[in-house]
């Protein structure tokens, strides 16, 4: 069988079935017809015969799914009119003429096709694939493109302290390519649906014969969808997409950290000709709470005391989060000392809680009464001499050697 065989009979038509004909309705039609027309039930009739050829013919052209794939390309082609060439070829493309999108996208669609050129990359296997899927790509299904997934979208978000400690849904407004609103991102004009895709079957996936080697390839008629689009729609020419804002709901945890980088499945731009969307990719930063800090889980609160509560020991009422906490402060706490409360962190994923750190500091009095100064003389002389001996020992000896 050659091109041209391709070019010049419908084998569908011969055995009578229709273009989206599954293997058994056409092994059906087949058998019926090759019982009908077998030159042992019409002896001498030569039209019968020719006929039975005919069948025969087409039979094993469509059984075939490699076969039926390149001939189903062939007639797409020349049903398109891209085998006439030139500005004729317009026939198909009734359908991008309303949208602004129109003219400009396709006014290529009437560009002369070469015939040969088409041709050649359909069946020589190996180079110009890519030419092949551009070439089969423009004619009369609509503009067919590979589904192309969408783009990941960056964007930052920035929290209060204690909207990160609570977590937050929020909204994120993105720009960008987004579903089409006009067709919901099928690319069919409203009231139309994708077609089941006739060269491969909805299977996306053509096999071609090359003498020892056998090529798996995307279907170029439809891009490996599976579908093609006969009516596209106006706004977004077929695409599926539209530019445009788009607000998006997100929930962010509770203990989010500064710097979290948060992926947004499927929120980022919308892919192309039914290809997937791309992901959303949220930087949270959050601001400095005035009396929290944050190391990993816990929380750290910095509180000053005196001397005497140090020395003494004292029981501190401190804030938390949302609440407040007391926190005892033993008899002889040096400043600098860090005290854990327990389960008064930040939120951990799993629903526990990290610990507030309390670093208590002593606070040296810069004034004093007359007073405070006497108490302090009298207190003065009851304290230990020997504070600083091991420094003293130091000072001693090298003040020795130097004089
Ligand atoms: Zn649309
Ligand atoms: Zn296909």
């Amino acid at each position: 069988m050659s091109q041209r065989d391709y070019l010049e009979k419908d084998y569908y038509k011969v055995l009578g079935v229709d273009k989206n004909a599954d293997q058994a309705e056409i092994a059906k039609a087949y058998r019926q017809l090759a019982r009908q027309y077998h030159p042992d039930a019409n002896p001498d009739n030569g039209d019968a015969e020719a006929r039975f050829k005919e069948i025969g013919e087409a039979y094993q052209v469509l059984s075939d799914p490699e076969k039926r794939a390149e001939y189903d390309q062939v007639r797409d082609l020349m049903g398109s009119g891209a085998f006439r060439g030139g500005p004729g070829a317009g026939a198909g493309y009734g359908g991008f003429g309303g949208g602004g999108f129109g003219g400009g996208g396709y006014a290529g669609g009437g560009q002369a096709f070469d015939l040969g050129d088409l041709l050649g990359d359909m069946f020589s296997e190996g180079a110009g694939r890519g030419g092949a899927a551009t070439g089969f790509g423009a004619p009369p299904r609509g503009r067919t493109q590979a589904g192309r997934r969408g783009r990941d979208v960056e964007t930052d978000l920035t929290l209060s302290f204690e909207d990160a400690m609570a977590g937050v849904t929020t909204t994120l407004r993105v720009s960008g390519p987004a579903e089409c609103r006009t067709c919901g991102g099928s690319g069919a004009r409203p009231g139309t649906q994708p077609q089941t895709c006739g060269t491969c079957g909805g299977g996306g996936v053509v096999t071609r014969d090359a003498g020892m080697f056998g090529f798996s390839e995307p279907c170029p008629a439809c891009g490996g969808r599976g579908v093609q689009i006969t009516d596209p729609c106006t706004t977004c020419a077929g695409s599926g997409t539209e530019t445009r804002s788009r607000d998006i709901r997100a929930r962010i945890p509770a203990g989010v950290r500064d710097g979290a980088r948060i992926r947004l499945k499927g929120k980022g731009e919308a892919g192309q000709h039914g290809g997937p969307p791309g992901d959303l990719y949220v930087t949270v930063h959050v601001s400095e709470h005035e009396l929290f800090g944050r190391r990993g889980d816990d929380l750290t609160l910095r509180v000053p005391v005196t001397f005497t509560e140090a020395a003494l020991g004292t029981k501190l009422r401190v804030p938390t989060l949302d609440g407040a906490v007391t926190v005892k402060v033993p008899a002889g706490t040096q400043s600098g000392k860090t005290l854990r409360v327990r389960g008064r962190g930040a939120p951990k994923s799993g629903g526990s809680y990290g610990d507030l750190l309390v670093t208590v500091e002593v606070v040296v009095p810069r004034k004093l009464s007359r007073t405070q100064k006497k108490m302090l003389e009298d207190y003065a002389a009851t304290e230990p001499d020997d504070l600083r001996s091991h420094l003293d020992a130091v000072v001693a000896e090298r003040e020795g050697r130097g004089s």
